[in-house]
């Protein structure tokens, strides 16, 4: 309802400047896997500050933190870094064209790939016939008319639709990059076997597949959404919780793609990529994840079942019809009347987003913090009282939206 004003952060706490404490569910936007202010993760970044905080040369952080990346993500034979995942994106896409002498990039309605000009793209309105079906249309004021000449759009999570388009364009297309969970948008699952039939799809006409885990990556599991699923892309983009709030974002694949850059063949620069700062940081953070076999998804994913299963009956016990859609500890609430939403054509048709913003400022009055979108994230920092507390909110809420109450 007003912008808010964050003051300091602790664990699963944000307080504002005028004195509110939040239980947080945004998390900076996905970054805060543990919380605010760790203190392992500000023991490390503290200790590296006093060392340097950036050198211009190579450094033993960025090899201690590409050694975890290569042990625990399928597809990262060799990795690079870049401050955040819109570059991580660029970097990727750059090596697919490179590597396959091609230029066109497919990517889907409703995916998210940060906000730069050659991939920021929305699906063009008008469904003409064959090609112009999947123009691409600009999403913001400013951007060049060019960038969108080598972009198709497509439906995703519709095998067909990529087959058409790989058949017709094959041999003009470098890479095909998803979100392999569309967490931006209705937190959709694939289908079963989409994956697979993509990445067979791109096998058969040369095409790099790039899973984009900017979300999924660390968040689902160590390895992310491709080991989850089972299904190991050429390229994969991590970011958000890979360096537990701190700007590193990461690209991993296959050695001969990468090796692109390490041969001088691709460039890749930026003054302050893979800084000492930022490598202590995800160091840390990965650490943290690894321990006792995986213990923190476990106990995150413990604590959103009974997040979201309180949410269900609580939305019940309100007649308000309601979904979760979630894939480990990240999930969506959904207000609509249907059983299911799997596709981003139901979720912009079939969602109602102007009741999930009301519900989440009647839980930002009670003392919870969701991003008005009504992506939820769970962290290693949030404890079963923490739900608890959220649920009497979410009661509250719910109510008042049963009420038929606006702010
Ligand atoms: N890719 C995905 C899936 C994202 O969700 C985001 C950001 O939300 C990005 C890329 C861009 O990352 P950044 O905001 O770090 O540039």
């Amino acid at each position: 309802p007003a912008p808010l004003y964050a003051e300091r952060g602790a664990g699963a706490r944000l307080f504002d400047v005028d004195g509110n404490e939040f239980i947080d569910y945004c998390m900076a936007y996905g970054p805060l896997i543990h919380g605010h202010a760790p203190p392992a993760i500000a023991k490390a970044i503290q200790e590296q500050v006093l060392r340097g905080t950036t050198f211009g040369t190579q450094h033993r952080g960025e090899l201690e933190l590409a050694r975890r990346l290569t042990t625990h993500v399928p597809c990262a034979e060799l990795v690079c870094f870049v401050n955040s995942g819109t570059e991580a994106v660029l970097v990727a896409l750059r090596l697919a064209r490179a590597y396959t002498g091609k230029p066109k990039i497919v990517r889907f309605e409703g995916h998210y790939h940060g906000w730069a000009d050659p991939i920021l793209a929305a699906a063009g309105e008008t469904a003409g016939t064959g090609g112009a079906r999947w123009k691409p249309r600009a999403v913001t004021g400013g951007q060049s008319r060019s960038a969108h000449e080598d972009v198709l759009v497509l439906p995703w999570n519709d095998p067909e639709a990529v087959e058409q388009v790989l058949k017709r364009y094959g041999d003009e297309i470098a890479a095909v990059i998803m979100e392999p969970v569309l967490c931006n948008n209705g937190c959709l699952r694939p289908l079963p076997g989409y994956l697979e039939h993509v990445q067979d799809l791109c096998r058969r006409h040369g095409v790099v597949l790039i899973f984009d885990e900017v979300i999924t990556g660390f968040r689902l599991s160590l390895g992310g959404a491709q080991q989850l699923f089972g299904v190991t892309p050429y390229l994969c983009v991590l970011g958000k919780a890979i360096a537990g709030g701190l700007p590193l974002s990461a690209v991993g694949g296959r050695r001969e793609i990468m090796r692109l850059i390490a041969e001088g063949r691709v460039n890749h620069m930026g003054t302050l990529n893979g800084n000492p700062v930022v490598t202590a940081a995800a160091t840390a953070t990965i650490d943290l994840l690894a321990q006792d076999g995986g213990a923190a998804y476990r106990r995150m994913n413990a604590l959103t079942d009974q997040l979201t299963e309180g949410l269900t009956r609580l939305a019940r016990k309100h007649g308000i019809p309601f979904l979760i859609n979630r894939v480990g500890p990240v999930f969506h609430t959904l207000f609509t009347e249907r059983s299911e939403i799997r596709h981003y054509g139901d979720f912009v048709r079939y969602v109602d987003g102007a009741r999930c913003v009301q519900f989440c400022h009647a839980l930002f009055r009670n003392g919870v913090f969701v991003r008005p979108s009504g992506l939820w994230y769970v962290s290693t920092a949030h404890t079963p009282q923490d739900v608890e507390q959220t649920l009497a909110a979410a009661d509250q809420a719910f109510a008042s939206l049963a009420q038929g109450n606006t702010i």
